[in-house]
């Protein structure tokens, strides 16, 4: 029995600090904040970053240090980034008095009550009061889910009301109706005019061909590329057919669709690569909800006049959500995108917003840097590699460091030891010494070390123990790290102790930002201009180390329609599998001389970037049969049992 007690025991038996009180401890004003309940609250993050750049002339370039946690290819049991980012902040803020700031995603509840439980991080390294981390927190997830199911009614019901018109004059009346006897155009009514080149601004002043391209969007339903969403895990609504009412079916076809779960929708990955509200507003404006039959041009959430009340519903989730880990220290959690179709990052404001806090113009600080520690999802492949080339490229931010998580269950995986599943219990190999499977497996490590090296970025590595670790594994993995080029590699202990277990870590990444080049730009593994073939390829070869990639017709075909439409300039997100280096998941070790096979390409306009798929993905998860939602009750009192 292990005498560590449950996630939600741990977090419950600690009493928080008020909010107000962490926010004063940062520094921030009164006014910056908007308290919701007593553990949480909203940070205005325009209004701190502008106040601290006017306090002191040309500090805007400062910036706190810049930590970046990623993980090896792991087991599918998780190998513990959360937990390391929660105990490094504690170790760095509450030991060694640094102002530190962990900034991590906002959890979906899909998972939270399916199979993969709440991401708090556990044991003594945790976001608190997990409960609240891990439901509902501020309304952000609601927001977007709001959000997203508007455009989807605004399309459904655009090509329902344009389809039903007796006139293109006629439908073009209504959509611009007179208020007050005076008509005007909307300002997305202006926006799809300056996109067609018309430069009337009086809507009596159309000629009849203009009419018909302004209003005439026959949207081709079978294009239609946005989804309604849902934050749960509901395999059911994966393939649904919408429009059979009888008002709607009597004079418009019924047409198959599907739902998404929430944080894998455009928006979430909108709120997390914007850097301003403006900025917010122009991507959302740019969201692609299908083409047009006959010319095949790209329909946006602009075109639909959405754009403006999408912007309106997530003015408030735009700004981060302020908690704290069980030590007291500070945690920004905001945005959730995805880990495999988006960027599985948080948010570049939250991070403008903690970069700037742990900066030497904070008064706080007192002259020194402080740490933001952040997560990419999944392992480097994916997460850091998205991390670097398209999230670090969007914000212009450059990671000082980056942590790699290991562990050896996962490095014995990668050597030959037998698979592990999730609810059964682990092989003798795992629990027992082998320092065989474990220096086999070292290679994953070792690939993933020079993976990261590709950055220009310095490398600790932090071996997350578990109790059944001996001295001569840790060592073992320690060696070979160094050997592979880490800058460090130390263990940590901080899921049994807390901050006080991660301090050698600490340390070590104290250390670890001083090796890091501040005055060179940020290294990319590819140009956007690049073709979106030698994008993919760029990845592939270098990250996972395949030796082709293949284009299915499908995926050339698209890449042929976005090119035509000017979107080819993006960054490249791959979605794959996160147990290999490769796109299969039986490849285990450091796979060589695979080809990488690409189904599909989409675009993500508003959010920026495109994305191929090497691999089904599914973008609602189901719930298996014993899943995490059946353990959960909650006390009399109201106080919640069995979040885990
Ligand atoms: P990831 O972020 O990599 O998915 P998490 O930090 O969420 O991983 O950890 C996954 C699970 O493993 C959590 O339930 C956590 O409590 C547990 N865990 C993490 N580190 C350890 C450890 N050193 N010993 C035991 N359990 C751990």
């Amino acid at each position: 029995e292990s005498p560590v007690p449950s996630d939600i025991a741990i977090s419950r038996a600690q009493k928080p600090k008020k909010i107000t009180k962490i926010a004063q401890e940062l520094g921030l004003l009164e006014r910056e904040l908007e308290p919701y309940g007593h553990f949480k609250a909203k940070v205005d993050p325009k209004s701190v970053v502008e106040r601290l750049d006017e306090q002191v002339e040309g500090s805007a370039a400062e910036k706190g240090n810049y930590v970046l946690v990623a993980g090896i290819t792991p087991t599918p049991l998780g190998e513990g980034k959360s937990t390391t980012t929660m105990g490094l902040t504690q170790a760095l803020g509450a030991h060694l008095g640094y102002n530190s700031i962990a900034n991590v995603r906002q959890p979906s509840m899909g998972p939270t009550f399916g199979v993969k439980g709440g991401a708090a991080g556990g044991g003594y390294s945790q976001v608190i009061p997990m409960d609240e981390f891990n439901m509902h927190l501020t309304g952000d997830i609601h927001a977007i889910s709001a959000a997203q199911n508007l455009l989807c009614a605004a399309v459904d019901t655009r090509m329902f009301h344009e389809a039903t018109s007796k006139t293109i004059k006629g439908f073009y009346k209504r959509l611009v109706p007179a208020k007050k006897g005076k008509r005007t155009f909307t300002r997305s009514n202006l926006a799809r005019l300056e996109k067609l080149g018309i430069t009337k601004t009086n809507p009596d002043d159309l000629t009849d061909e203009e009419i018909v391209k302004f209003a005439h969007l026959n949207i081709d339903p079978e294009s239609i590329t946005i989804k309604r969403v849902v934050d749960c895990n509901d395999r059911f609504v994966r393939e649904i057919t919408i429009g059979q009412g009888k008002n709607e079916a009597s004079k418009f076809p019924p047409r198959k669709s599907g739902m998404d779960i929430t944080v894998a929708s455009e928006l979430m990955a909108i709120l997390a690569l914007s850097t301003s509200l403006k900025n917010l507003r122009e991507r959302v404006g740019k969201v692609v909800v299908g083409t047009q039959k006959e010319t095949g041009e790209a329909i946006t959430a602009e075109d639909i006049g959405c754009a403006g009340a999408i912007t309106a519903l997530l003015k408030d989730a735009i700004k981060p959500n302020l908690m704290q880990t069980l030590e007291g220290t500070p945690v920004f959690v905001h945005a959730g995108p995805f880990a495999n179709i988006s960027i599985g990052a948080s948010s570049v404001i939250a991070d403008q917003l903690a970069l700037k806090l742990t900066s030497p113009s904070n008064p706080i600080n007192s002259g020194t840097k402080g740490f933001v520690v952040t997560e990419a999802g999944f392992d480097f492949t994916m997460g850091g590699e998205r991390f670097f080339n398209i999230k670090c490229r969007t914000s212009g931010f450059k990671p000082n460091t980056v942590v790699l998580v290991a562990t050896s269950r996962a490095l014995k995986l990668h050597g030959g030891a037998t698979d592990v599943k999730p609810g059964q219990p682990l092989p003798n190999e795992y629990v027992t010494e082998n320092l065989d499977f474990l220096e086999k497996g070292c290679a994953n490590l070792a690939k993933q070390i020079s993976n990261i090296k590709q950055y220009n970025v310095p490398v600790v590595v932090a071996i997350n123990k578990f109790e059944t670790d001996t001295e001569a594994e840790i060592s073992l993995i320690q060696e070979q790290a160094l050997k592979a080029g880490a800058d460090f590699a130390v263990p940590s202990n901080h899921w049994a102790e807390g901050g006080a277990g991660a301090l050698e870590l600490a340390k070590a990444v104290v250390e670890a930002v001083k090796l890091s080049d501040e005055t060179t730009p940020q290294k990319f593994l590819y140009d956007v201009n690049d073709s979106v073939e030698d994008k993919i390829f760029a990845v592939a070869s270098k990250m996972y180390g395949a030796a082709a990639i293949e284009l299915s017709p499908l995926a050339k075909q698209q890449i042929e329609t976005y090119t035509r439409q000017g979107y080819d300039k993006l960054p490249i997100c791959i979605a794959k599998t996160q147990y290999s280096l490769s796109h299969d998941p039986a490849l285990k070790g450091v796979p060589t001389g695979f080809t990488v096979p690409i189904r599909e390409v989409r675009c993500s306009a508003g959010a920026g970037y495109l994305y191929a798929l090497a691999a089904e993905i599914m973008t609602i998860p189901g719930l298996p049969t014993h899943a995490g939602f059946m353990n959960v009750e909650v006390d009399d009192d109201g106080e919640i049992e069995g979040l885990f």
